[in-house]
């Protein structure tokens, strides 16, 4: 099951109540994603000294990379409160409707997976976004008559983990574009030890850097495996976390030197073994391997391809040969190898 899934990056329950508290709450203490932090810290401080709201900022990428976490900065930054919501948690346009007319003078709305709004409710975020106003249809039929609403100048953060999956007319309308891209080794090491220092958790630099190398290049994995690998340094060793527990513990979990667990391994076995090594569709991986093609998209392929285990052709997904050299399969001599990768 996907919540079992140690190196999901995907938010579980049991890690609510953990991500609170250790979310970042300055861009001081948000580690990573120069470039992001570089170019906000300049709008932000341009808006304050405007005495005005942020424009809205898009932040898109995979899942557990900080974009919940940047907005609450954002916010935070500005002096502003900060509200939560989703995309298919807005039904209709009377929820948009409701969640607008209740926000103070430059609040945060913070909207994750934007691209899963109706178009209904889009229509009703447009002239918000553009004139901070809100029209509401009254009534229906011949007698319906339109009223206009004026609202608070307000910042609408949206994420998504498909930018390419939002309808232009929405993109158009952020002012403000950030990819946010899978961190280094080096930066998530220091994510785990903040994050242990946080929860009081003992562990050494060796310890640290080798949960992060093995965390798919995701903050939420990297202190999901500070977690399991506490407990069995708890119970197996000194209760400090060091090279050697940390190794034990991603072990039990079967979680590969690389981070790849059961399920990345067994999309890279199935595209070998079944398909040649590819090119082979996305839905038809899907399928062989009982997951959604979204999850194969947002969640595995980011990091098959960060490191150069995967490919895009126009024809299908294909494994490189580094793929073929980390499962010990040999490649066979075939036109797989001058395929061109995207
Ligand atoms: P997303 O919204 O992209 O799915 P989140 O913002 O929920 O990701 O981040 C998941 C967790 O990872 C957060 O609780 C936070 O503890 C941690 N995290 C994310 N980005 C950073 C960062 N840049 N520095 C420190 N911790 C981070």
């Amino acid at each position: 099951m996907e919540d079992e899934r140690v190196a999901s990056p995907e938010l579980t329950q049991l890690d609510h109540d953990i991500e609170l508290s250790l979310r970042p709450k300055t861009l001081g203490e948000y580690i990573g994603q120069e470039k992001a932090k570089r170019n906000l810290a300049v709008y932000i401080e341009a808006a304050r000294g405007r005495g005005e709201a942020l424009d809205h900022v898009l932040l898109y990428g995979p899942p557990g990379l900080g974009k919940t976490t940047l907005a609450g900065i954002i916010a935070h930054e500005m002096g502003v409160s900060f509200r939560v919501t989703s995309g298919p948690a807005i039904e209709k346009p009377g929820d948009l409707a409701a969640l607008l007319t209740n926000l103070g003078e430059g609040d945060v709305l913070f909207i994750d997976e934007i691209h899963r709004l109706s178009r209904a409710v889009e229509e009703v975020l447009y002239p918000a976004m553009e004139d901070n106003v809100l029209d509401i249809i009254i009534g229906k039929g011949p007698s319906a008559r339109s009223i206009r609403l004026d609202l608070p100048r307000f910042t609408l953060v949206g994420a998504t983990t498909r930018a390419g999956q939002l309808s232009a007319p929405l993109r158009d309308r952020f002012g403000v574009i950030l990819r946010l891209e899978l961190y280094t080794p080096e930066q998530l090491g220091t994510i785990v030890r903040r994050s242990a220092g946080i929860l009081d958790i003992g562990i050494d630099r060796e310890g640290a850097l080798e949960l992060a190398s093995r965390s798919r290049g995701t903050p939420r994995i990297a202190n999901r495996l500070l977690k399991r690998a506490r407990d069995f340094a708890q119970v197996l060793g000194s209760g400090t976390i060091t090279c050697e527990s940390a190794q034990t513990a991603l072990r039990s979990m079967d979680i590969d030197e690389l981070g790849l667990d059961l399920i990345d391994r067994r999309l890279l076995q199935v595209m070998i073994e079944h398909y040649s090594g590819g090119p082979v569709g996305v839905e038809t991986l899907a399928a062989a391997i009982g997951e959604e093609s979204v999850t194969i998209e947002d969640v595995y392929e980011p990091y098959l391809m960060q490191i150069g285990f995967l490919g895009r052709t126009p024809r299908g997904r294909v494994a490189t040969p580094a793929a073929y050299h980390h499962l010990g399969i040999r490649m066979p001599q075939t036109d797989n190898c001058q395929l061109a990768f995207e």
